[in-house]
C-alpha cells in the first residue's frame, strides 16, 4: 500500500509537476496548543492558503451583518487569523501557544479590530475608509467548477441602503432639522460620577436622544417614507458575471454599488465566489487532477477510457498494450485543464493518478497460479535457515489504539518517522 494513502498526495502548485510528497506537507507539527487551528476548523500543518481560505468562509458566515449574535465568535475567528496569517506570530504561537502570543515580542498583546481584518481581507481598506465612506457589502456567490471553466452570468439579490428619494437624505422637511438639545449638536453626552470619596470621573455615552448624530428632527416634521433615518433599504439585482478561468475566493468588485449614507461616497459591492468540491476534478491552479481507478488486466496489457470534460465533452485516453501502469501513477494531457484567466483559449493541464484494483483473494483457482507465475516476472528464491524465526503475518487494522499518531508522523514528515518526538503533543 502506498505510504500515507491517497489524501496525502499532492502536487506542487509552483512548477505544476506533482509529486507524491511536497515541502509544505513536510512542515512537521509539534504545536503547543491548537485552539486557533481549532477556530478555523484547520490542520496545525495547514498552508498559508488553506488558512486564508478558512478564514474567508468562517468570516463572511459569522460576520455581524449576517449573525448579528455571534460576534464573539466573529472576533475569535479574527483573532486566529490575524495570528496564524503571519508567519512570525504563527511561529512564536506553534512554540509558546497563546500565551506566549498575549505576552507578544514587543510586549503589545493587543489584536487588531475584528471589522479591520475583515476589510483588509476582503479590500476595505480598514477604518479610515469605512469612516469616509458607506458600508461595503460583502456577499459570497456559490459557484461550481463547471461555472468556473465554461463562464456563467448569476443575478444576486441584495438589500442595501439607498438614500431616501422623498427626503433626499434629510430625513424630514427641508428646514426641520435641528440642533440636538440634549447633547448641544455634540453626539455625546457627558456623565460625572463619582468613584470614590472625593473622586470623579467623566464618562462619555453616545447621546441616546440623537445617537450620535448631533441633530434630531422633531416626530411631525420626520419623513414618512424613512421615518428620519434618511436611508431606506432596498433590493437591489445585481448581475455577476463569472469569468472563465476565474477561482475560488477571487473577488468580483462592484464599485458604488454598497450602502449608500448622506454626505459620504458609497461602499463597493464585493462578490466573493465560493467554489463547491467537485466530484472528480480538484483544481491546482491551472491544473486539474482526477483519481482513476484501472483493473490490474488493464494495468498490465493497456486499456480505453473515457473521461467526461466539465464543457460536456469526451476524451478517451489510451494505454497502449505493452506499457505498465503502476498504482499512484501520473500522466497528464495538455491543454485539457481549467481555462486561463483573461486568456481563455489558453489552458492548463488535466493531471491523472491512477489506482490499480487488485482482484480479491482466492479469484484464481490454486492449480491456475504456476500458470499466471510463469507469464509474470521471477520471484526471488528464499531460504529459511533454523536459526530465523517464522512469524505469522496478519491484517493491520489502523483505527487500533496509538497508531494513529503514528500514522500523522508519517504523514507529517519527509524523512520518515523520528521515533519519540512526535508523540509529544499527545
Ligand atoms: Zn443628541
Ligand atoms: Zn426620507
Amino acid at each position: 500500500m502506498a505510504r500515507g494513502g491517497d489524501q496525502s498526495w499532492r502536487p506542487r502548485e509552483s512548477d505544476g509537476q506533482p509529486e507524491e510528497r511536497t515541502a509544505q506537507n513536510s512542515r512537521a507539527k509539534m504545536v503547543k496548543e491548537t485552539q486557533y487551528y481549532d477556530i478555523l476548523g484547520v490542520k496545525p500543518s495547514a498552508s498559508p492558503e488553506e488558512i486564508k481560505k478558512a478564514y474567508r468562509k468562517l468570516a463572511l458566515k459569522y460576520h455581524p451583518d449576517k449573525n448579528p449574535d455571534e460576534g464573539e465568535k466573529f472576533k475569535l475567528i479574527s483573532q486566529a487569523y490575524e495570528v496564524l496569517s503571519d508567519p512570525k506570530k504563527r511561529d512564536i504561537y506553534d512554540q509558546g501557544g497563546e500565551q506566549a502570543i498575549k505576552e507578544g515580542g514587543s510586549g503589545s498583546p493587543s489584536f487588531s479590530s475584528p471589522m479591520d481584518i475583515f476589510d483588509m481581507f476582503f479590500g476595505g481598506g480598514g477604518r479610515m475608509a469605512r469612516e469616509r465612506r458607506g458600508k461595503n457589502v460583502v456577499h459570497q456567490l456559490s459557484v461550481t467548477l463547471e461555472d468556473l471553466y465554461n463562464g456563467v452570468t448569476k443575478k444576486l439579490a441584495l438589500q442595501k441602503n439607498v438614500i431616501c428619494e422623498k427626503c433626499e437624505g434629510v430625513g424630514g422637511k427641508k428646514g426641520s432639522v435641528e440642533k440636538c438639545p440634549l447633547c448641544k449638536g455634540r453626539g455625546m453626552q457627558v456623565h460625572i460620577q463619582q468613584v470614590g470619596p472625593g473622586v470623579v470621573q467623566q464618562i462619555q455615552t453616545v447621546c441616546v436622544e440623537c445617537k450620535g448624530q448631533g441633530e434630531r428632527i422633531s416626530p411631525r416634521d420626520r419623513c414618512e417614507i424613512c421615518g428620519g433615518a434618511k436611508v431606506t433599504r432596498e433590493k437591489k439585482i445585481i448581475e455577476v458575471h463569472v469569468e472563465k478561468g476565474m477561482k475560488d475566493g477571487q473577488k468580483i468588485l462592484f464599485h458604488g454599488e454598497g450602502d449608500q449614507e448622506p454626505e459620504l461616497e458609497p461602499g463597493d459591492v464585493i462578490i466573493v465566489l465560493d467554489q463547491k468540491d467537485h466530484s472528480v476534478f480538484q483544481r491546482r491552479g491551472h491544473d486539474l487532477i482526477m483519481k482513476m481507478k484501472i483493473q490490474l488486466s488493464e494495468a498490465l496489457c493497456g486499456f480505453k477510457k473515457m473521461i467526461k470534460t466539465l464543457d460536456d465533452r469526451v476524451l478517451v485516453i489510451t494505454s497502449k498494450a505493452g506499457e505498465v501502469i503502476k498504482h499512484g501513477d501520473l500522466k497528464c494531457v495538455h491543454d485539457e485543464g481549467m481555462p486561463i484567466y483573461k486568456a481563455p483559449l489558453e489552458k492548463g493541464t488535466l493531471i491523472i493518478q491512477f489506482l490499480v484494483t487488485f482482484p480479491e483473494k482466492h479469484w484464481l483457482p490454486p492449480d491456475k497460479l504456476p500458470q499466471l507465475e510463469a507469464l509474470l516476472p521471477p520471484r526471488h528464491k528464499v531460504r529459511v535457515t533454523d536459526d530465523m524465526d517464522q512469524v505469522e503475518l496478519k491484517e493491520f487494522d489502523p483505527s487500533e489504539q496509538g497508531w494513529r499518531q503514528h500514522r500523522e508522523a508519517y504523514e507529517d514528515d519527509d524523512d520518515g518517522p523520528r521515533a519519540g518526538v512526535q508523540c509529544q503533543t499527545a
